[in-house]
Formats: C-alpha cells, structure tokens, sequence
C-alpha cells in the first residue's frame, strides 16, 4: 500500500527553501511589514502575470471579493439591492461576499460535466434589477468568459470572476500571455490561501482589473477608506496584503506556470486512464491552458462509500463542498426576507452529494498518480 496525501506544501516548500527563508530575512532585515515594497513589487508583477493594468493586494480572497464589488457600489456602477448572477455550487465565500456588499445573490445551475455557470440559463435567471454576473472558476476551469461576456454586453450587466482557483488559467492557448479575464471582465478576485495554485504563509488575496479607477477605490477601501493619511473618504476596513505574504508570493510566482503544467499532466493522465462505470471525471477542456485543476473532482453516487475505500488504501481525499450555500443555515434568513434567489438546483445538488476531490498538486510523483487511478478502478460496491 502507499500512502498519498491529498495536497502536499512540503514539497513546494523544499524546492523553493533557500528563496522563502531569504524572503523571511529580507521582510525581518527591512523593519517594515505592512504597506511597503514587496507588496507594490508584487502587485506590479501579479498585474503583469495577468496581463491587466492594475493589481491590489487585500488580506484574503474573501475581501478580494468583497471591496471589489463594494468598490463597483461607490462608483455608481450598481446599487445595494440589485441582483448578482452566482453559480449555486460554489465555495460559501463568493456568496458571502455578494451579501456583505448588500447584493442579493441569484444562485444559477452549473453545467453537470463542467461545474461552471451554465451560460444557457443566464436569461431565465435576469430580472430587472440583475446587474451583474460573478462567475467562479471553480476546480480552476474558466468559466465560459467569452459567451458570459458576450450575454452581459447584450444585457448592459457587469462582469465579475472568482479567480480564487484558478491562478494562471490561460484564456488563449495560442497566446499564453492571455490570462484569466483578459476578456471584458470587470474585475478578478484572487485568493492566496496556502494551498490555492499560488499560495502565501498565511491569508492573502487581490483584486485585478484594467480599470485604474475601480482599483483605486479597492485600494483606499482596503486601508480605512482612506487614500491619504488620515483622510477618510468611504467607510473602509482593514485588509492589506502584508510584506511577508508579498515577499514568499514574489518568490513563488515565477514556478506557478511549471506547478500549473504538473498538475495539467496529472489531470490528463486521471481523464484517459480512470476507468470505472460507478466513477464520472470531468473532460480536459478543448484548450487544456484554460484548467490550472485546483481540485481533480470525481463523482460517485456512493460518494462516501469510495471516500473511505480510498482511505483504507492510503489515498487521501476532501469534499468540495458537501452542503451548497443554499442550503446553509447562514442563508436561511436572507433567503426568507428575498436577499438571496434561486430556483430549482438540482444540479448543483447532486455535485454536492457526488463530488469527492482526488489527490492533485505539483508535489505527486508518477507512481503515486499510477497507484490513485488503479485504486479507484479497482473500486466497486
Ligand atoms: C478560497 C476561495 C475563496 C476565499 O478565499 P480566502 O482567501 O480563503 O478568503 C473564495 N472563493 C473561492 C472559489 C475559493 O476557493
């Protein structure tokens, strides 16, 4: 038997060791941890990543979230009370975020073989108060950005990503340097969670965008509200990106794409080689550049029956997620005041009670990817 881990840090953290412990010393050596250079030097080079003209570091991925729409809100661009299109099977966050910005969510259908929106129902989701889409790139698959695009420049709406998964998903294969949103998105939301594709050593999150103005506001919402010491214009909050979270991202950033590639070979591998009637995958998208695979998802009506086959052979597993936000406590009363919308889901439900995340990240070796997919064809009930 072999023991597989489902993520495993260690490895990126041997590889990159003499850097992150340089970068430690560095941010130690400077005396200045918050709001310094390493984060302008990594907002600049996060932005260049992206191909996008600005990059503002924030504490998480959930104020990523949050001031970018909030910051849509102080620009007169939408109203507390419209309506913001989400796909019903998403982290509890991208919902969250649409609440504390005083939208009212609409959760929509995800495509059953993709897991992203399903850009078919948008039109029976719009009411006369939608105004924009928040689609997520979840396992990081892009979402289908051109048709969304394409739906909310004919509808006058405004474009929003979680990007939270999928760092350096890239849009165009002939054209590497066209990355997440480079379409007509308004603005992506990162997350640097440690175990996301590019992770920091501790909270981290940032929004991108083209739009200077839009950043700005992110920018001031994210130190009080204020631009100027001491000179508050908006009611802000406190979330910056430290200095020792930028200075390890500098770090990592430049082995994201080799990271990425991995995990697009291993991906590649579990969609031609797991073969098992009771076990459904995801299809590798036509352009393979366009799924960093975050999280390897695999479904199984007996879900919980092969998660613990799979533990019992050493293979580790996690659930992402198990209860979708419609149907969390959290929501109950927004969604009996109205404050959240949906229809029907069962799609989304059943990717909630069928999904079991496979072990997947630049860390696994040959052998062990060999070892995951003969255990799962060996499995039967
Ligand atoms: C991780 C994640 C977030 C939240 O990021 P945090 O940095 O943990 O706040 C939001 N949306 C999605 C889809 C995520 O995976």
């Amino acid at each position: 038997m072999m023991n597989v881990p489902f993520y495993s840090l260690d490895y990126v953290n041997r590889a990159l060791g003499d850097a992150l412990r340089e970068s430690f010393s560095d941010v130690l050596d400077s005396k200045w941890f918050i709001r310094g250079n390493r984060c302008c030097e990594f907002e600049e080079a996060f932005a260049a990543y992206c191909g996008k003209k600005a990059c503002v570091g924030v504490g998480n991925g959930l104020d990523a979230l949050t001031l970018m729409l909030k910051a849509s809100i102080l620009l007169g661009r939408m109203a507390e009370g419209d309506e913001v299109i989400v796909p019903a099977n998403t982290f509890v966050a991208t919902v969250l975020a649409v609440r504390a910005a005083g939208l009212v969510p609409v959760l929509v259908e995800p495509n059953r073989d993709t897991c992203v929106l399903d850009v078919s129902r948008l039109a029976e989701a719009c009411s006369e108060k939608t105004r924009a889409i928040l689609t997520v790139h979840l396992y990081g698959r892009l979402a289908d950005m051109s048709a969304i695009c394409e739906f909310a420049k004919a509808k006058g709406l405004l474009v929003f990503e979680d990007a939270a998964q999928a760092h350096g998903a890239a849009l165009d294969v002939n054209n590497l340097s066209s990355l997440v949103s480079r379409l007509s998105s308004n603005a992506a939301a990162y997350s640097f969670y440690p175990t996301k594709n590019l992770g920091a050593m501790g909270d981290g999150g940032a929004v991108v965008t083209d739009d200077l103005e839009l950043a700005q506001v992110v920018k001031s919402l994210g130190n009080y509200g204020s631009r100027e010491k001491y000179v508050n214009q908006y009611v802000g909050v406190n979330s910056r990106l430290d200095e020792i979270q930028a200075a390890i991202l500098l770090a990592k950033l430049p082995h994201l794409d080799a990271w990425n590639a991995r995990r697009q070979e291993i991906a590649a591998r579990y969609c031609a080689e797991i073969k098992n009637p009771l076990v459904r995958v995801t299809p590798v998208p036509a352009n393979p550049k366009s799924h960093v695979w975050h999280v390897f998802p695999v479904f199984c009506e007996a879900r919980d029956d092969l998660q613990k086959f799979l533990k019992d052979r050493g293979v580790e597993t996690l659930i992402h997620y198990p209860i979708p936000p419609h149907k969390q406590e959290a929501f109950a009363g927004a969604l009996s005041r109205g404050e959240l919308r949906h229809g029907n889901l069962p799609i989304a439900e059943e990717l909630a009670r069928t999904e079991l995340s496979i072990p997947m990240g630049p860390a696994m070796t040959d052998e062990q990817v060999a070892y995951v997919i003969e255990t799962i064809n060996a499995y039967a009930r």
